[in-house]
């Protein structure tokens, strides 16, 4: 046994992804093991203990593993006007401003975005058919409620969310200092990473209402992925 060669020592292939790795392997006694086909199957990791399947496990066939995930993309776009008042919430966030957002709920534009596109990647409506601005009990409501039904849901078929990308649009209150906290802010109510979160925010150069600054509007992308 020992004096097999190279080529013909069973092999041992761990996939990960699409990453192939594979290793000669030695018994405890310095000989070859045996070339039994025995194949353990951990989720994302396949061990295989024999040159034969090893060969089939080509970077291709893990390509074509890879392609068969299942990725679902949302996207959600909302507005809401200003009106008299001291603050605006933006992604969780209070910030101070000389004016405040209309809405039924607490008119937090970009959770609402957000929220948005998770129900759009899961074809489930918007939050207008979830939570119905004609239900008083939704009056006044923080936004989190929403964004954690959508995300109730989603787990709930065995998604999760691979990465949030918010873009905010107005010319005021500015965005960029804050959009840390709204990353860390949406981290903690999603359980997603902050390195996964994006909050970034444009004007729309004085043209249109948010040029006027009559309101806010919110951009959102969400992409969940099959767990
Ligand atoms: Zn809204």
């Amino acid at each position: 046994m020992a004096n097999r060669s190279n080529r013909e020592r069973p092999k041992l292939a761990l996939v990960f992804g699409n990453c192939l790795i594979i290793n000669h392997i030695h018994s405890a006694k310095g000989g070859i093991v045996s070339g039994a086909i025995t194949a353990y199957r951990l989720k994302q990791i396949r061990i295989v203990w024999d040159d034969s399947q090893a060969a089939a496990w080509t970077p291709r066939r893990a390509r074509e593993k890879k392609v068969q995930m299942d990725i679902r993309l949302g996207n959600g776009f909302d507005v809401h006007a200003f009106e008299p008042g001291d603050h605006v919430i933006l992604c969780g966030i209070e910030l101070p401003f000389e004016k405040a957002l209309a809405g039924h709920s607490d008119a937090d534009v970009g959770m609402h975005a957000i929220t948005d596109a998770v129900y759009g990647a899961l074809a489930e409506g918007d939050i207008g058919r979830h939570f119905p601005p004609s239900d008083p009990q939704w009056k006044g409501a923080d936004s989190q409620v929403f964004l954690a039904h959508a995300i109730g849901l989603a787990s709930d078929r065995n998604y999760a969310i691979a990465n949030i990308d918010c873009t905010l649009i107005c010319e005021a209150p500015k965005i960029g200092p804050h959009a840390e906290a709204m990353r860390q802010k949406l981290s903690a109510l999603t359980g997603v990473e902050v390195a996964r979160i994006s909050v970034k925010a444009t004007t729309s150069e004085r043209l249109g209402f948010t040029g006027r600054g009559e309101g806010i509007a919110a951009l959102a992308t969400v992409a969940l992925v099959g767990k």
